[in-house]
């Protein structure tokens, strides 16, 4: 690519600089020595917003019982091969706990889809009992009326992850099936973002027949929502699902994931982006090198090891036999090998979310 320099610069002195067309071509780059540029450029604007810290957010996987039947996913509903569990509200309480005992001061509760008022309750129950630890609590619980997202963030929930999954609707629609929205997943994310919660979204990449385009306009689509968040990871195939028999193909789902978030730190720059657990199921090293493409979040799973083989929504997820202490000091010595440090005692809320609230710095 002859202007790589340039549109590197330009990207980096203002958010939104890069065309369509110029977000595809990064994202398309495929010489190591340029896709080695890309990364350092995403990486010095991560270091010039979020420092050479990693906010951290342990994950719970609060069940894996889902309502949905997307057909990418381990724990849809037609698969019954698995075991269904969903923890109660003390073992959470408890797992919460641990996580501001760690110091890391934010939480991720995630499960499969549920709709019902008994579920909005325990939810809201949970958020209740949490409270007084005073954590930067994020849900991601999927989606649900705007009412019952009101009572959730009433109940001191402050931040929501829900991924678009692609911005391509004839891409959604091959994705799932009969009765799942691509409009209503949308309209899900405007309710969050009417309620108050800072918001995250975010997509698969290297999904099959998805485009450089197709992500480019992913892309686009999040600076258009004003996200606050962004949360994506390379798709990898489960075979227990109708989209298992894609190949597993680690490296080009690796860099697919990779180059996704460089080009999203170059566009969007202040927004926090995670380094997803998938990036781990496909190297090592795989969030480490996501931090050094430009993310700085980073989930450890804190569930408890028991529950951990139910929840995979994807092959090879790692960890699955650690548990949440051994991932965490790990986690510390992975970061510190890459002259990074973990955020402890902050609620690691985006940039991006405090300037929209009116916050200066
Ligand atoms: N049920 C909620 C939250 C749990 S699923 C929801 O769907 O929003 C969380 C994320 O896991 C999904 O958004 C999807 O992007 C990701 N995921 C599911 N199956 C995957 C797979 N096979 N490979 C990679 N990511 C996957
Ligand atoms: Fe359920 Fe989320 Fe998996 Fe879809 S991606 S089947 S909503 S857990």
């Amino acid at each position: 690519m002859d202007d790589l320099e340039n549109i590197l610069e330009k990207a980096a002195e203002r958010p939104h600089a890069l065309s369509r067309g110029e977000r595809a071509a990064l994202l398309s780059l495929e010489g190591p020595e340029e896709i080695e540029r890309l990364f350092g450029a995403a990486y010095d604007l991560k270091v010039r917003y979020c420092g050479k810290t990693v906010a951290m957010r342990g994950i719970i996987e609060a069940g894996n019982i889902c309502a949905k039947d997307c057909l990418y996913c381990g724990i849809r509903k037609s698969n019954a091969k698995l075991e269904r569990y969903s923890l109660d509200a003390d073992d959470i309480v408890r797992l919460a706990e641990f996580d501001a005992a760690r110091g890391y001061a934010s939480l991720v509760i995630q499960s499969g889809e549920i709709e019902s008022e008994a579920h909005t309750r325990f939810i809201e129950d949970v958020l209740r009992r949490i409270a007084p630890l005073n954590l930067g609590v994020t849900l991601s619980l999927g989606e649900q009326t705007e009412d019952v997202y009101r009572r959730w963030r009433e109940a001191g929930a402050a931040r929501y992850l829900l991924r678009v999954e692609t911005s391509n609707r004839g891409l959604y629609s091959r994705l799932h099936p009969e009765g799942h929205s691509f409009d209503r997943r949308v309209e899900c994310l405007r309710a969050l973002r009417r309620c108050g919660y800072q918001v995250g979204t975010g997509v698969m990449c290297a999904l099959p027949g998805q485009t450089a385009e197709d992500l480019a306009d992913d892309i686009g689509f999040f600076a258009e929502m004003d996200a606050d968040m962004i949360g994506m990871g390379p798709f990898i195939p489960h075979p227990d699902t109708p989209l298992g028999g894609e190949g597993f193909d680690a490296r080009r789902r690796l860099m697919a994931g990779l180059k996704m978030i460089a080009v999203t730190r170059l566009h969007l720059h202040d927004v926090n982006i995670a380094a997803a657990t998938a990036l781990q199921a496909l190297a090592d090293d795989g969030r480490e090198r996501g931090i050094m493409a430009g993310a700085n979040v980073i989930m450890p799973n804190i569930t408890d090891v028991k529950y951990r083989r139910g929840y995979q929504l994807y092959q090879n997820k790692p960890c699955l036999d650690e548990n949440a202490s051994l991932c965490a000091s790990c986690l510390e010595r992975r970061l510190a090998a890459i002259g990074e440090r973990v955020g402890y005692g902050k609620r690691g809320d985006s940039l991006h979310y405090r300037l929209r609230a009116g916050e200066t710095e």
